[in-house]
């Protein structure tokens, strides 16, 4: 008698599914089970990117990928050779979901709907025939032992993994990124809505900036800008508790550049008041925000002495906050950390402890800002551990 190979694959999300009908589709005789811990399946991709699924992206813009996965890129580089956005975007394409890409390089489905790639994983799950199992929580290995092969996409882990089932397992110490500050600054808060295009925001005192659009909320800053200094420092600032300096230059440029513009308005409209300018287009509420910081609001461009100009020259390109906690709402939220990557061999993402055993999506230490990064290397990994798998067994098909 035959044994029929077995692969028990623990998360029913985006990463559990995707390996799922890939491993299918190169070993059809491989019997695939998703055992998902919750009553509902892919429940990221539903409400992911504002309900329409940022699924990829382009990557035309990104020349190195360490600024688009803060934790992972080097492994990402390494696997992206095997499948890469291009793959991604040809697979959702030959599977029925026709793709479109935004001026910002973001990937989504044609029909702006997520719903779409959850039919579509669905479909495709019943057709190959892959059981699912919902409410069925794995917290063992040893209770998969029938199965020859384990994949584990359960996502994001927990803050505290002291007493994890995983933990026998090298865990990087998992910490929220991709959030919004919260600034105690009320006249900052009453600029509400307002969006400044091209902002940086930055730690003082470390390597941390981001550059991109800055949105002013009722508790603080948000805005990719900021949520990809949120990323890049999700580990600092989560050692500082969510407390530290926080600088932004409201016009992306030098202090020269500032001086020069500021120059400039006061020698081309020296009676008009500082308020009824607006130096780089900045919207004309956080101008006048500026002016009053600097008490400057009440003079014509004429009257700015050395000084009030220093002291606009810095407002504008060193404005100085505290961030004060972590938003509570979430924009975009994934987990820096999880499973170490020095744990796992970078071609097959095999563990290095157990054979057989599998790490594929957000549960390992790889994270991305926004912009579909995330959802791109869930696409990756666990298209590299079907990969894997069908290698390993000699059941595999079709290589694509
Ligand atoms: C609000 C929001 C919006 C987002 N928007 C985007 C976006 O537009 N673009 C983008 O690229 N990324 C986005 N992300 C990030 C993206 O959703 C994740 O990176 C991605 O879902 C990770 O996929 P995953 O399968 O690894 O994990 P998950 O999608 O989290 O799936 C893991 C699954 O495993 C299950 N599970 C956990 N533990 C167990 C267990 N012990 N036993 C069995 N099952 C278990 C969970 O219930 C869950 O269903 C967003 C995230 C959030 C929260």
């Amino acid at each position: 008698m035959t044994h029929t190979l077995k692969t028990a694959i623990v998360g029913g999300g985006a990463a559990g599914f995707f390996l799922a009908i890939n491993l299918r589709e190169m070993c059809p005789e491989m019997q695939v089970t998703i055992m998902e811990r919750s009553g509902h399946l892919l429940q990221k991709v539903r409400v992911s990117g504002g309900g329409r699924c940022n699924c990829s992206n382009t990557f035309e813009d990104v020349s190195d990928l360490s600024a688009v996965y803060p934790r992972g890129h080097r492994l990402m580089k390494r696997l992206m050779k095997g499948f890469s956005q291009r793959d991604a975007f040809a697979w959702f394409e030959s599977h029925g979901v026709p793709l479109t890409v935004q001026p910002d390089h973001c990937v989504f489905p044609e029909s702006q709907d997520s719903q779409t790639i959850i039919d579509c994983f669905m479909h495709y799950a019943h057709r190959l025939g892959i059981t699912i199992s919902t409410s069925q929580g794995v917290d063992s290995l040893e209770t998969l032992g029938d199965y020859d092969y384990i994949a584990v996409t359960v996502g994001g882990l927990p803050r505290d993994v002291s007493s994890h089932w995983l933990s026998s397992h090298p865990i990087e110490p998992p910490v929220p990124s991709l959030f919004t500050f919260s600034v105690d600054d009320n006249a900052l808060h009453d600029l509400m809505g307002t969006v400044v295009e091209t902002a940086t925001a930055l730690i003082p005192g470390t390597r941390f900036r981001a550059s991109g659009p800055l949105l002013i909320t009722h508790w603080g800053m948000s805005g990719p800008s900021i949520l990809k200094l949120s990323s890049y420092a999700a580990r600092y600032l989560a050692e500082k508790g969510y407390k530290a300096p926080l600088a932004i230059n409201w016009i992306s440029a030098p202090e020269d550049d500032a001086r020069r513009e500021l120059t400039s308005l006061a020698g081309t409209f020296p009676q008009k008041f500082i308020t009824s300018v607006r130096p780089f287009g900045l919207p004309s509420r956080l101008w006048n925000y500026i002016a009053t910081r600097c008490a400057v609001d009440q003079k014509h461009m004429s009257e700015l002495s050395k000084k009030d100009f220093n002291r606009l020259v810095a407002a504008l390109t060193s404005d100085s906050y505290e961030i004060a906690s972590r938003a509570p709402f979430k924009d975009e939220f994934v987990t820096c950390g999880g499973i170490s990557l020095a744990s796992v061999n970078s071609s097959t993402l095999e563990s290095r402890l157990r054979p057989r055993l599998y790490f594929a999506g957000e549960v390992l230490d790889i994270d991305g800002i926004t912009g579909g990064f995330n959802f791109q290397a869930a696409w990756t990994t666990s298209y590299t551990v079907a990969r894997s798998i069908a290698d390993s067994c000699g059941l595999g098909l079709n290589k694509i």
